[in-house]
């Protein structure tokens, strides 16, 4: 029987979950009109459980019933997650790495041997950071385990130390946004960037951090011409302003989504990381009941 901790825990993980996966199905609906999107937002017509999620959340959910399994992360038993998710339901948006290296998982080939020579040096994809929300969430009691325990959800599929480094700096956002329930939402932020920036291995991801961390009044569109939109789909092109975007918009979860899809880029996956940091500090409640509604059902 689940002790009460793990019971809290996986409720905090479930919150970041479905925030990550509105995003992600929200993002990926309004990502060919992003510049449109405050006026198409509005998806109370939307027939319920029909907007699809994409790889992003395909891949939390792996993240997620590994930790109702295990309790924690083996790389074993999650690449086995991932790749059994990927087999089942293909054609949610997989980018051409990530299908490789799962197709190769799913022939039976190790993980740490394909990771690893992804690319020549593993991947700096932004594939670690998108899933990886709910797995701070879930360690919102227990900070300094997050680094390993996402380092752990990331070398499966990206090994380079700049998909790890974007790994963690979402998993420290989100274990430290459920931490910080309840409290202003600028002291949150506050506490979310200091850990942040402490947590996070030297790496291009961090230098974009800090830069990040330094536009205070600044608006999003100018941040991300600075530090990236995910365009290129890399971990240091995505996080920085995911992180900054998230900690800007901790007090309102649509306000949140709208501003980070109107920058454009990686639509989906800015949405999920974003979406997946908001809602663990604020809740499921505070998910616009048409977005919720909309979305297709989590397996769950
Ligand atoms: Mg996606």
């Amino acid at each position: 029987m689940d002790s009460p901790n793990t019971t809290t825990r996986l409720a905090r993980a479930r919150e970041s979950l479905e925030g990550l996966s509105v995003g992600d199905a929200i993002g990926e609906s309004l990502s060919y009109q992003y510049y449109r999107c405050r006026e198409l937002s509005d998806f109370s017509a939307f027939r319920p459980g029909t907007l699809r999620f994409t790889d992003d959340t395909e891949m939390a959910l792996a993240i997620f019933e590994t930790l109702q399994r295990l309790g924690g992360i083996d790389e074993e038993v999650l690449a086995w997650a991932y790749s059994t998710r990927y087999r089942k339901d293909p054609d949610r948006g997989y980018g051409k790495m990530a299908r490789h290296i799962l197709d190769e998982i799913c022939n039976g080939t190790p993980w740490s041997g394909v990771s690893r020579n992804a690319f020549g040096g593993g991947s700096f994809g932004n594939g670690a950071a998108m899933r990886v929300a709910p797995l701070g969430a879930y360690l919102f009691d227990d900070l300094p385990a997050v680094p390993a325990l996402a380092t752990k959800s990331a070398q499966v599929t990206h090994f380079h130390p700049e998909g790890i480094a974007g790994a963690i700096a979402v998993a420290v956002a989100a274990a430290v946004a459920s931490s910080q329930k309840g409290k202003p939402p600028a002291e949150a932020a506050t506490a979310i960037w200091e850990a942040v920036l402490d947590y996070t291995p030297e790496s291009k991801v961090r230098i974009r951090l800090a830069m990040s961390h330094g536009f205070a009044d600044v608006e999003a569109r100018e941040v991300a011409r600075e530090v990236g939109n995910g365009s290129e789909i890399s971990a240091q092109d995505t996080v920085p302003f995911c992180i900054w975007s998230a900690c800007q918009g901790l007090g309102c979860y649509q306000e949140a989504i709208l501003s980070t899809i109107e920058v454009g880029g990686d639509c989906d996956t800015n949405c999920a990381i974003v979406g997946g940091i908001v809602s663990a500090y604020s809740g499921v409640d505070t998910i616009p009941i048409d977005w919720h509604a909309a979305r297709e059902q989590l397996p769950i």
